[in-house]
């Protein structure tokens, strides 16, 4: 089910659940600010989460309300996880799925990286 329009955030979803060590991840990188994970069914070679460590619902949420030291270590983090999974150097896409009509599934913010083939196009036509 995707994220409807503007929830509170609901500290039961599935990332909160990773976070505080309930659930199993298969860790990329830590910091004081987020997690990155293996997406559990990956949609390229390459398919990992970063997550803000503090409980935002989606981008809007975040660009809306994070302090700006969460804003520029979320930013720097994904940066990092790229330079660690060294998808630098040929390239990959950033996705961030936000409410009903951008397909949002969990209700805590998250970037994709998706990386190790070439992606083709942005959008199916
Ligand atoms: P989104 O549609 O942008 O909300 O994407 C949610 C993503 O979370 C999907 O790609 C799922 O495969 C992924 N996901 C859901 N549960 C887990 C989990 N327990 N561990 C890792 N990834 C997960």
């Amino acid at each position: 089910m995707a994220v409807k329009g503007s929830v509170p955030y609901d500290p039961q979803n599935v990332f909160a659940r990773i976070l505080r060590g309930e659930l199993p991840c298969n860790k990329v990188y830590e910091n004081d600010y987020v997690l990155a994970f293996h997406d559990i069914a990956p949609k390229a070679p390459i398919h990992v989460l970063v997550i803000p460590k503090a409980p935002y619902v989606s981008f809007a949420d975040f660009s809306q309300n994070a302090s700006e030291a969460e804003i520029t270590g979320f930013t720097r983090a994904v940066g990092q996880v790229a330079r660690i999974l060294q998808v630098d150097g040929p390239g990959y896409r950033l996705l961030s799925n936000v409410g009903e009509e951008g397909g949002q599934e969990v209700p805590h913010f998250h970037v994709h990286i998706f990386a190790g083939r070439a992606l083709g196009p942005m959008l199916p036509e």
